[in-house]
């Protein structure tokens, strides 16, 4: 595809909800007195985690990676991760910039666990589940598709089939499996990622003046920046070392902007090795974590708070 990037490009980070998870499960085979400097866990060992998706609009399209929780939880779910989430907090977030559901043409999903895909329905007056974005192209990895609908005893847990399974049915929006590496869109190129679990795709957004790459969980927080910083939640550890260790490489040499997912308090950095060879952020001074990314042009990448 020859990509023609539009230069009114913008890119924003929506905060859906704030929640918590097992800070030994987030961390591997991390010890808790190295993590808990960065990461201080709560009274049950939970440390703080954010949900955030990206909304792109260019002037012929507009776009959303990732849909967030949702509101589908029981009060006893909500206890158990902590769930705080506005109500509903990514379509308060969407008219905040004057957009409905409706107005979302493609939404690209980098993987269907719960803390992902959780806003793909949404319940209607009588409690039945309508997708919520009905205009929307949905976009998966194939084999991220067909693991979801069979996992395993171990990360079962992560997948909810109610989530997405209703894009199967023929009155569904679209559904459009990929397969690998696959530029889906102009300037919107889809990696997949297997240790975390199968056919997870990171996102690489290029703008005229910048380009970005949304982490989802290869690097679900800064804290995980580091080889062995690796969720006890992946199915093959090893393959994460790898595929972060080939990530950052490029994130360094091209000059990328990172988009962290889950990071409770930095949502965007650059990364630079250290003397030590160590992948470590680059200081970009206070960032707020709602941010509005223009491409203004050429050399004048800026970032403004929107709210
Ligand atoms: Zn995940």
């Amino acid at each position: 595809m020859t990509s023609i990037i539009s230069s009114n490009r913008e890119i924003l980070l929506l905060r859906e909800a704030d929640f918590a998870l097992d800070g030994g499960a987030m961390f591997g085979i991390i010890p808790r007195p190295l993590w808990q400097r960065t990461n201080p866990p709560d009274e049950n060992n939970r440390i703080d985690m954010s949900a955030r998706c990206v909304l792109i609009r260019d002037p012929d399209r507009t776009i959303l990676i990732d849909v967030g929780m949702g509101t589908r939880w029981s009060e006893r779910e909500r206890g158990i991760y902590r769930i705080d989430s506005q109500d509903p907090g990514l379509q308060q977030a969407l008219a905040r910039h004057n957009l409905g559901p409706e107005d979302i043409d493609h939404v690209i999903l980098t993987h269907l666990h719960f803390d992902h895909v959780g806003g793909l329905t949404t319940a209607d007056e009588s409690g039945a589940l309508r997708p919520t974005f009905p205009n929307a192209r949905h976009w998966v990895q194939r084999r991220n598709w067909g693991w979801a609908h069979q996992p395993s005893a171990r990360d079962g847990g992560s997948y909810r089939s109610e989530d997405f399974s209703f894009l199967e049915d023929a009155d569904a929006p679209p559904l459009e499996l990929v397969d690998g590496i696959d530029e889906i869109l102009p300037g919107i190129e889809v990696i997949p990622c297997h240790g975390h679990t199968f056919g997870m795709q990171i996102v690489k957004i290029t703008c005229v003046d910048a380009t970005y790459v949304f982490l989802a969980d290869l690097v679900p927080t800064t804290s995980h920046l580091r080889g062995p910083y690796v969720m006890g939640y992946d199915l093959q550890p090893l393959a994460t070392v790898e595929e972060k260790q080939e990530i950052l490489y490029h994130a360094v040499r091209n000059d990328w902007l990172l988009l962290f997912q889950h990071d409770p308090t930095t949502a965007i950095a650059r990364v630079e090795m250290n003397e030590k060879d160590q992948p470590s952020l680059v200081p970009t001074g206070a960032l707020p974590d709602s941010l509005l990314l223009k491409a203004n042009g050429p050399g004048t990448a800026t970032s403004d708070t929107v709210e």
